[in-house]
């Protein structure tokens, strides 16, 4: 009896095994994915920001020469201003004097803005730099994982596979059906284990203290009552996780 119980505490170790194999090989191709996504994203970001840096920077420069050519206009018109001949040309020049008085005014307050778009930029492209260098160094962690995973997966699932070839051999029918009908029912875990020495490590439920002494005994298959996995005892279990 305590072999049969063995066995199929054996046969559930290698399925949870092949189990968690499924899961790394799952979730690890996604978790790159979306890295080289998040990777994609902030290098774009960083992108539009140093273009709207060097567009501001370009506009900053034409409203510097801007500035100096209206600068040394308004000098030159205040000076015309007291050689004109008559009121035409004084009106004239005063409207150039207007025009090149609010232009400048125009221009510097433009500079305000080009100085507040720059800094704001600099602030972001530093803070979305930060981000990328991140991504990229997890990136590159779990790409070196994944191609680790990959590489020993294959080997591992065939290794775990005969495994439970050979040891689903050794369990009789009824069992393996048994077995197979639970794990449908419950998820992977079909046999149950003695959890914190009174519990169900299925459901978590507490085993009657009768029940305890009875499956610590490894002479019959109990199941439980709230979730109806098979249980076998901690003692029993210790042995078969040495081995597998
Ligand atoms: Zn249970």
């Amino acid at each position: 009896m305590e072999e049969r119980l063995r066995t199929l505490y054996t046969l559930q170790m290698i399925d949870a095994n092949l189990f968690k194999l499924e899961e790394s090989k799952g979730d690890l191709p996604g978790i790159v994915r979306q890295l080289r996504e998040d990777v994609a994203v902030l290098e774009d970001s960083i992108k539009q920001k140093r273009d709207l840096m060097s567009e501001t920077v370009a506009a900053r420069n034409k409203a510097d020469e801007d500035l100096i050519e209206f600068t040394e206009k308004l000098e030159r018109y205040k000076s015309q201003q007291y050689q004109v001949r008559n009121n035409k040309e004084y009106d004239a020049i005063t409207k150039e004097i207007e025009f090149a008085v609010e232009s400048i005014a125009t221009l510097q307050s433009q500079f305000l803005s080009f100085e507040a778009t720059m800094s704001s930029a600099t602030l972001d492209i530093d803070a979305l730099t930060l981000k990328l260098d991140e991504k990229q160094e997890e990136l590159a962690e779990k790409a070196v994982e994944l191609a680790k995973v990959s590489e020993t997966t294959e080997e591992e699932e065939s290794k775990l596979r005969s495994a439970r070839d050979t040891v689903a051999a050794l369990v009789s029918p009824e069992d393996i059906a048994q077995y197979e009908r639970i794990r449908s029912a419950r998820g992977i875990v079909s046999v149950a284990v003695i959890w914190k020495n009174k519990c169900c490590s299925g459901c978590k439920n507490q085993i009657p203290p009768q029940h305890l002494i009875e499956i610590r005994k490894n002479d019959a298959l109990y199941m439980c009552q709230h979730c109806g996995r098979m249980i076998v005892s901690d003692q029993l279990a210790t042995t078969v996780d040495a081995e597998v």
